[in-house]
C-alpha cells in the first residue's frame, strides 16, 4: 500500500510509505437519514466511522468506540481490511448511540431530528497501551468530557485536533472551552464557530478560538468551502463543485479523515503540508456526500483521489497578472 512522494511541484501526490498511525475516538453509530433524494434507516454512521473510513485510505487507523450489543459489527469488516485497526472497539450491554437526521433544500445543515445516547452514555474511552504513544491523535465528535479523558491517557503526541457540534456547544460549554487549551486544531463549520464564540464575523470568531488555544483553525463551510486559520495567515480551500451531493452526513468527519490521514502519511506539520492538507480533506468530504453513509469512501481507490486532487488545483489555477 504505498505510493511514491514526488516532490514536482505540478503535482499533489498523496503518500502511504512510512505513514505514521492515527487515533481516533469517535462515534460509531447507526444513521437514519433523509434527503431530498432519499432514505437511509440504520446505516452505519458515526464521526469514528467516517473518519477512519476517510483516514485509512492514508495512514494505519486506530479506532476507540463503543457499541451496543446490537450493532452490525460485520459490517465494520470493510474497515478493518482497509487496515483500521477495531481492538479499541468495546462492545457494551445496551442499544447502540443512534442518530436521525434530515436535510432539506439547504444541504449544508442537517437537523437532527433524535440522537439516542444508548451505550455511549456510559461511555468511558480505554486507550488500549498500543495506541497511547500515536503521535496523531483526533478526537471526532464525541461528547468534550470524553474527549478530555483520552488526552489524559495519550503520551506526546505531535498532534491532537478535534471535532465538536452544536450539541455539545450547547451541552457541555465549560468542557469544550477547556479542551480548546489542549488542542493544536481544532474543526468545526460556520454556524458551530458562531454559536461557539457568539462572534457573527469567522474572522472575528476564529479569532477567539486562537486565542484560547489551538495555533490552527479549519472552518468549514459546507459547499462554501473550508478556511484554515492561524495567528499568521488565511488559507481557504472551495468545495468540489459536485453535479449530484446524495447526501451530505459525514462531509466535515470525512474531511478531518483526509486531511489528518494526509499529514500522517507524510509526518510533515510545515504550512505547506497543512494547505495540501486542506485540500485533500476537501477532496475526501466531497467523495463521502456522492452516496449514503461510508459506501463512496470505501469504494474509491487511489488514483480517484489524486484526480479529485488534481481538479481542486485547477479549480483555482488562475494568472495573477494584471495588465499594466
Ligand atoms: P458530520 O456530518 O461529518 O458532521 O457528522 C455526521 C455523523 O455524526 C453522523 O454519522 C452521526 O452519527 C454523528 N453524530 C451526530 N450527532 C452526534 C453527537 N451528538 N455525538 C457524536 N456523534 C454524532
Amino acid at each position: 500500500m504505498t505510493s511514491t512522494k514526488q516532490n514536482d511541484s505540478d503535482h499533489v501526490h498523496v503518500v502511504h510509505a512510512d505513514a505514521s498511525p492515527v487515533l481516533v475516538v469517535g462515534s460509531v453509530a447507526l444513521d437514519s437519514v433523509e434527503t431530498p433524494f432519499g432514505k437511509a434507516d440504520e446505516v452505519l454512521g458515526g464521526s469514528g466511522t467516517y473518519f477512519s473510513s476517510s483516514a485509512s485510505h492514508f495512514a494505519p487507523v486506530q479506532l476507540v468506540g463503543v457499541v451496543g450489543n446490537d450493532y452490525p459489527v460485520h459490517q465494520l469488516e470493510p474497515l478493518r481490511a482497509r487496515g483500521v485497526d477495531l481492538s479499541g472497539l468495546e462492545t457494551a450491554d445496551g442499544s447502540s448511540f443512534r442518530w436521525r437526521g434530515r436535510y432539506r433544500h439547504d444541504l449544508n445543515s442537517a437537523e437532527t431530528l433524535e440522537t439516542h445516547l444508548g451505550v455511549f452514555s456510559h461511555f468511558a474511552p480505554k486507550i488500549p497501551e498500543q495506541f497511547r504513544r500515536s503521535p496523531f491523535v483526533f478526537l471526532a465528535n464525541i461528547d468534550p468530557r470524553l474527549q478530555l479523558q483520552v488526552l489524559d491517557q495519550v503520551e506526546s503526541p505531535r498532534l491532537v485536533a478535534c471535532d465538536t457540534m452544536n450539541f455539545w456547544i450547547e451541552s457541555r460549554r465549560p468542557e469544550l472551552v477547556e479542551l480548546l487549551g489542549r488542542v493544536d486544531l481544532i474543526t468545526l463549520n460556520d454556524g458551530e464557530a458562531r454559536q461557539l464564540t457568539e462572534q457573527a464575523n469567522l474572522v472575528h470568531a476564529a479569532r477567539w478560538i486562537l486565542d484560547r488555544g489551538p495555533k490552527h483553525v479549519i472552518i468549514k463551510k459546507g459547499e462554501h468551502g473550508a478556511f484554515m486559520f492561524t495567528n499568521e495567515s488565511v488559507f481557504f480551500a472551495p468545495a468540489y463543485p459536485l453535479e449530484s451531493v446524495f447526501d451530505p452526513t459525514g462531509a466535515g468527519d470525512s474531511f478531518a479523515g483526509g486531511f489528518i490521514g494526509y499529514l500522517a502519511s507524510t509526518n510533515d506539520l510545515s504550512d505547506r503540508a497543512m494547505r495540501r492538507a486542506v485540500v485533500v480533506g476537501s477532496a475526501m468530504g466531497s467523495f463521502a456526500v456522492e452516496k449514503f453513509s461510508n459506501e463512496r469512501l470505501l469504494e474509491i481507490t487511489r488514483s480517484d483521489i489524486e484526480s479529485r486532487v488534481q481538479e481542486f488545483r485547477q479549480l483555482v489555477a488562475f494568472d495573477a497578472e494584471l495588465p499594466a
